[in-house]
């Protein structure tokens, strides 16, 4: 993978360009997307981003999100574009099979790949060019970064601003995870010096949800939510029945694995959902407890030391009784945080 500072000069030349993200995007993977599309346009190039799978409703407000192709929707479309491509972008995620249905697709293509993300152990032969640094913060702040760095600081306007502030204040936890360095604060600097209105942007993120999404967090926390406080853990684990009965849509269990882990103790915090095709998990930690190892060992998944999911094709009765041996597995390290 060659360092992403050798396309600068070659960012003059218009060039068909597709910009893509994991499966199922946040804010971060849809507003580095899309502050990147929007930077890119400026420079006359072509741009098409491809999602692979649907998103959330409250992402919809992004600047250029209605334009913005979903594979499994809108396959043959997706695939002529894809096709053209010179270059693809690959932002917040480093391995293909992070991309589902869109994987076989991704790994045909010839041309030019180029990776900025911030997860653990890319899959490096896959990129010509790229950055990957678990350091940073977001997706967004790299691509941040890469304006910056390839000159074009002016190219910073308010559409630029906004997509990339969402990703960044959201993968920071509102700016409160340890990865909020100075840096970050002065990028949101000048963005606000750039015309970013962000109380605007926190409720278009945080604001729009429906009544059902309350009464579902209600039931979930209620009825679902198991406390091991001998293994500082705490699981949610979601049937899909209760997901049809509440009328839950993608994006709306985001943020609820933060509820358990808000229990004065608990270092460790487990949603599992029965999503019928795959049962998913997301695993957040406080500390010293790596997540990212720990999903990648149990539940064929990865992502940060402390914020990781999984995928599980077994059962969700299985996928519990593997969580519970997991953590009994990790009793040592679990139970030995001290209050
Ligand atoms: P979330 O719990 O919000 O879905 O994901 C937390 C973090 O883990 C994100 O950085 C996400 O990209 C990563 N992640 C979630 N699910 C998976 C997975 O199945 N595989 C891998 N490698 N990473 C995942
Ligand atoms: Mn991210």
């Amino acid at each position: 993978m060659k360092p992403v500072s050798e396309l600068f000069p070659l960012l003059k030349e218009p060039k068909n360009v597709v910009i893509t993200f994991h499966q199922k995007p946040d804010a971060d993977a849809m507003g580095s997307a899309l502050g990147l599309y929007h930077f890119l346009l400026q420079l006359n190039h072509t741009v098409t981003v491809v999602s692979p799978t649907n998103w959330a409703g409250f992402l919809s407000w992004m600047p250029g999100c209605k334009k913005v192709l979903d594979y499994e929707m809108q396959t043959s479309k997706a695939t002529a574009v894809l096709d053209k491509a010179e270059w693809l972008f690959c932002l917040d995620f480093n391995t293909l099979d992070r991309t589902r249905k869109m994987a076989d697709k991704l790994s045909s293509l010839t041309c030019t790949k180029i990776l900025i993300d911030h997860h653990q152990q890319p899959q490096e032969e896959t990129f010509d060019y790229g950055i990957s640094d678990v350091n940073k913060s977001s997706t967004s702040e790299m691509v941040y970064d890469f304006i910056i760095e390839s000159g074009y600081a002016d190219k910073i306007d308010e559409n630029v601003a906004e997509c990339l502030y969402a990703g960044v204040m959201t993968d920071t936890g509102s700016f409160r995870f340890a990865s909020t360095t100075a840096s970050v604060h002065s990028m949101v600097a000048d963005l606000k010096n750039h015309g970013l209105k962000h109380s605007q942007i926190h409720e278009n993120l945080f604001d729009n949800f429906l009544e059902s999404r309350f009464r579902f967090f209600g039931h979930v926390l209620l009825n679902r939510m198991e406390v091991f406080y001998e293994y500082n853990t705490a699981l949610i684990a979601i049937p899909q029945s209760d997901l049809i009965k509440y009328n839950v849509k993608t994006g709306d269990t985001e943020g609820l694995v933060n509820f358990p882990l808000s229990i004065h103790g608990i270092k460790l915090a487990c949603v599992i959902i029965d999503r019928g095709d795959e049962r998913k998990s997301s695993f957040r930690s406080k500390g010293g407890f790596d997540v990212n190892a720990f999903a990648r060992k149990y539940f064929n998944g990865g992502g940060h030391v402390n914020a990781a999911g999984g995928k599980n094709i077994e059962p969700l009765d299985e996928v519990v009784r593997r969580f519970k041996e997991a953590i009994k597995e990790n009793k040592e390290q679990l139970s030995s945080y001290q209050f």
